[in-house]
């Protein structure tokens, strides 16, 4: 099923793309919860990350080195940051297509309600 983020990877909508190829996308988040707030998704449509397959397994990685390199651009490395996947009502998913959070430019608090 469609989900906002399709119409955001097809442009229909607005975002500011942080990073895009083949695969994945990187934008920031409309609702920012912290100076840096971004998210990493992967262009194919999974809904959560109970959905996700052996055959999605390089997939996934990339959008942990996607991560990395931002971040190293971003120069938040050093400091630190924190990478969220919600899932399903009780972890706070709000749209269905797997995404990663990338949440830095404040000490965060640990743990999360
Ligand atoms: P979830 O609660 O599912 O883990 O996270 C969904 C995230 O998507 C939220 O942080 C929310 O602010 C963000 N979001 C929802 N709709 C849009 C949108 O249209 N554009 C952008 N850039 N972010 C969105």
């Amino acid at each position: 099923m469609d989900t906002i983020f399709t119409k955001i990877i097809n442009k229909e909508l607005n975002s500011n793309i942080i990073f895009e190829d083949d695969h994945i996308l990187a934008f920031e988040d409309v609702n920012p919860c912290a100076p840096i707030h971004f998210l990493i998704i992967p262009k194919k449509k999974i809904r959560s990350i109970n959905e996700i397959s052996e055959n999605d397994s390089n997939l996934i990685g990339k959008m942990f080195i996607v991560a990395r390199d931002i971040a190293k651009k971003k120069k938040i490395a050093k400091d630190g940051y924190r990478l969220v996947i919600n899932c399903n009502e009780n972890g706070g998913q709000t749209v269905y297509h797997l995404h990663m959070h990338m949440i830095a430019g404040k000490k965060l608090n640990w743990p999360p309600g």
